[in-house]
């Protein structure tokens, strides 16, 4: 049973009502959730905590679907996959991460099926598979290929609701509305919990764990348009970054080629999967004179630089020439009624659109962090130290977009980041197996990180300044957006940097106006952007360094890709005062197992 102890924080004390659990997971999206379920699955004690009811967490906006090389709908191979995402990550993913994403796939899919997801089914009653931009076929000789498993466009709404349902099955604990605020580090380095504040009566709750898994999500929310969920800011890597470890390969952030324009919501890649396209203002389809060979079906990166050039070049489409078409209005309407639904009422409510008749208007749309907190495939968390590059935080863990393992490297193909979150929260819980002593103790109270913990929260509780939360987010997200976008360059960087570097500043103006502890949504807005501020600086001082262009990180300074001086994996550490320290890792050449042929997956040059 729970007990309370005080926190002392600036002179004032904090009630902490106690708990205990051989797991704590922190997030209830596709990540945490299958996290949780492997841990619950093995009877240990787990505890997962999410600021959103489970199945409200982004995953369940996810559409298009999963990758997996089920092989249902024409030959594949899990060397396929790893290959194609191998050259989407442009040669900066882990090759062992690679491996073990490909490989576990078709697994980490049966077992969805079997928990209950109600996958869109074949003629012959096998999972349906549609075509995703960058899935190949012959090492990227052959045409593209069916492996996006899907239930129709809400394919992520379904994993959401079957995993939660069935970790309840299982006995793990959920703490619904608790807002984490911070890791209980030892001074060993070891993690030893978190702390959480309750958002609906206001308590603080402190968890002791052997174990704590990030599931935290991306940061879509540091720019100003993004397809992300709102509650998407990053609250693992600001944890982690405060803990004074490392965030890695922040500068590189995925734009998807359409999201509707004027309010960013998503139109799935599932859309071209089915037989859309792009059109400029002269009903081109422009894709064709880029990428020969996939055409609409080229990786995202790829595919929102070319529109970015059509637009840049006069081509865009609508009173401003500032957006570009996406057409389905020649496909059956039955089919985008079966397996579209989703969309086409998106496409109604957010651009006024019926689907079946007119295209939509769509734009590049921020989407997904490629970088996040370094862990190896186990989703162990790394703290590179000098003479050990792969050293892991013990009682840590990361996983889904909050993580970087790294198998998305410089850009994520689509419909391999669902993969990610269920093959990663597997092997989370696998490897909790392995080395998880049932026998410990739960660590003890460390009270000297629980009064800094505190210290912190009563800070932003009693910010009275004169500035808003708002308002500098507002600086934060257009700042990000102008000078972090598709095509970069060395002076927008440079003044990226600085901006940020303001903004960081000004955060010592903050006024937080409400002082309760009960719903305090301007609390909670300020403790986010706390978060997204460390994310946001890292993401840009990352980008600036970065003399390169790999993946979503073009730079009209340095067009090409230089592998002898780029292929590493940034690291950055961000201090109280907001100054970016910036370190290298390499990148793990080595495959798990031998299976896949090394001169494959030798680098080469991006075409499609
Ligand atoms: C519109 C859209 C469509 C997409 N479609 C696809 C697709 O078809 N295929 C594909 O592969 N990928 C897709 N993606 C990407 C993919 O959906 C996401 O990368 C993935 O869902 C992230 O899952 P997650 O479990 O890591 O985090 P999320 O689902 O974002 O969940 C984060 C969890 O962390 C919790 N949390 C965060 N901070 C705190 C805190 N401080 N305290 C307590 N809890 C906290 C939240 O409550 C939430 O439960 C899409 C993304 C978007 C935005």
């Amino acid at each position: 049973m729970a007990k309370t102890q005080s926190a002392a924080a600036n002179g004032k004390s904090y009630e902490l009502i106690d708990h205990a659990y051989d797991v704590v997971v922190v997030g209830a999206g596709g990540a945490g959730l299958r996290a949780t379920l492997g841990m619950a699955e093995q009877g240990f004690r787990t505890a997962c905590i999410t600021k959103v009811f489970p199945t409200r967490s982004h995953t369940v906006a996810a559409q298009g679907g999963i990758a997996a090389s089920l092989g249902n709908m024409g030959p594949d191979s899990w060397q396929w996959h790893m290959f194609d995402t191998v050259k989407g990550s442009d040669w900066l993913g882990d090759n062992d991460a690679m491996e073990y994403l490909a490989r576990e796939a078709p697994a980490a899919v049966y077992e969805l099926e079997h928990y209950g997801v109600p996958f869109s089914r074949t003629a012959e009653g096998k999972i349906y598979q549609r075509p995703f931009g960058g899935h190949t076929t012959e090492y990227g000789e052959g045409p593209p290929v069916q492996r996006t498993c899907a239930a129709a466009d809400r394919t992520g709404h379904a994993i959401l609701h079957t995993l939660y349902g069935q970790s309840l099955r299982n006995k793990a604990e959920f703490f619904v509305e608790y807002f984490a605020l911070d890791l209980i580090m030892g001074d060993d380095g070891a993690c030893q919990g978190v702390i959480a504040w309750k958002l609906d009566d206001g308590t603080i709750h402190r968890f002791r764990a052997k174990l704590v898994v990030l599931a935290t999500g991306g940061y879509g929310r540091a720019y100003f348009s993004a397809t992300s969920a709102h509650t998407c800011t990053g609250d693992g890597g600001g944890m982690v970054a405060r803990a004074g470890l490392p965030l890695q390969d922040m500068e590189f952030v995925q734009f998807h080629p359409t999201g509707i324009y004027g309010s960013g919501c998503l139109i799935t890649e599932g859309a071209r999967g089915e037989g859309g396209y792009l059109t400029n203002s002269a009903g081109e389809r422009f894709m064709e004179r880029y990428a020969p060979t996939y055409k609409d079906l080229a990786p995202r990166d790829f595919v929102s630089r070319c529109m970015t050039m059509e637009i840049r070049e006069g081509r865009g489409v609508g009173k401003n020439k500032d957006h570009i078409f996406l057409h389905l209005d020649h496909l059956d309407p039955a089919i985008l009624h079966a397996r579209l639904p989703g969309i086409s009422e998106s496409a109604k409510i957010f651009a006024g659109v019926d689907l079946t008749r007119e295209p939509i208007p769509v734009i590049p749309t921020v989407h997904y962090n490629m970088g996040g907190i370094p862990t190896n495939y186990w989703g162990e968390v790394l703290n590179p130290k000098a003479g050990n590059e792969d050293a892991t935080v013990p009682g840590l863990m990361a996983v889904g977009e909050a993580g970087c393992a790294s198998v998305h490297g410089a850009n994520r193909l689509g419909s391999n980041s669902l993969i990610d979150l269920v093959v990663f929260g597997r092997a989370a819980s696998i490897r909790a197996g392995q080395v998880l002593d049932r026998k410990a103790p739960i660590p003890g109270v460390n009270a000297k990180a629980d009064d800094a913990i505190m210290a912190r929260f009563d800070k932003s509780r009693h910010a009275n300044g004169a500035t808003p939360t708002a308002d500098l987010r507002d600086r934060m997200q257009r700042a990000m957006q102008a000078d972090v976008a598709v095509f970069r360059d060395g002076p927008t960087l440079k003044n990226g940097c600085d901006q940020m570097s303001k903004v960081w500043a000004d955060k010592g103006d903050l006024k937080v106006t409400d002082r309760s502890l009960v719903w305090n949504s301007d609390l909670v807005e300020t403790l986010e952007f706390e978060n997204l501020m460390i994310n946001a600086i890292t993401t840009v001082y990352s980008a600036e360094a970065r003399t390169e262009s790999r993946g979503a990180h073009a730079r009209e300074d340095f067009a090409k890709r230089d592998d002898a001086n780029w292929r590493k994996h940034t690291l950055s550490h961000v201090g109280e005062d907001g100054k970016v320290t910036l370190s290298y890792r390499a990148v793990h050449t080595q495959t798990l197992t031998g299976e896949m042929p090394d001169e494959k997956i030798a680098p080469k040059e991006r075409k499609f």
